[in-house]
């Protein structure tokens, strides 16, 4: 899916344009899911793709939304960030290439991952 700068700027708010297309990051627990439990399925707030589900949701204390795994293994895709001093794993949605955080080794077993993942690049679907 590619849509022009113009075209993201007008489907999605300042804040969601800010993370998704320009690589910004929330304040930490100022998001809408940090500690936020409910049952269901994140997709991306750009373009929909399911990205997480709720049942490899974490409390990392971090006070971003964290999960162990996504939602299967091409829904995202990996970068290289080296945009600070040291290198990290940036993570975005493998449909719109939408910028949605970062992933680190110190997640919980069996995976050992954490998906650091912004509330504003999520939008929440609840299944019942
Ligand atoms: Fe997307």
């Amino acid at each position: 899916m590619e849509l022009s700068d113009k075209e993201w700027k007008d489907r999605l708010t300042k804040e969601r344009y800010w993370i998704l297309r320009k690589k910004g990051t929330e304040p930490a627990f100022s998001g809408e899911y940090h500690n936020f439990k409910k049952q269901g399925i994140y997709v991306c707030a750009g373009c929909g793709n399911k990205l997480f589900r709720s049942e490899d949701k974490y409390d990392s204390g971090t006070g971003w939304p964290s999960f162990t795994s996504p939602y299967r293994g091409n829904a995202v895709e990996y970068a290289k960030d080296k945009k600070l001093f040291r290198s990290r794993t940036e993570v975005l949605c493998e449909h719109c290439k939408g910028h949605l955080g970062h992933v680190f080794d110190d997640g919980p077993p069996p995976s050992n991952k954490r998906y650091c993942i912004n509330s504003l690049a999520l939008h929440f679907e609840e299944t019942t």
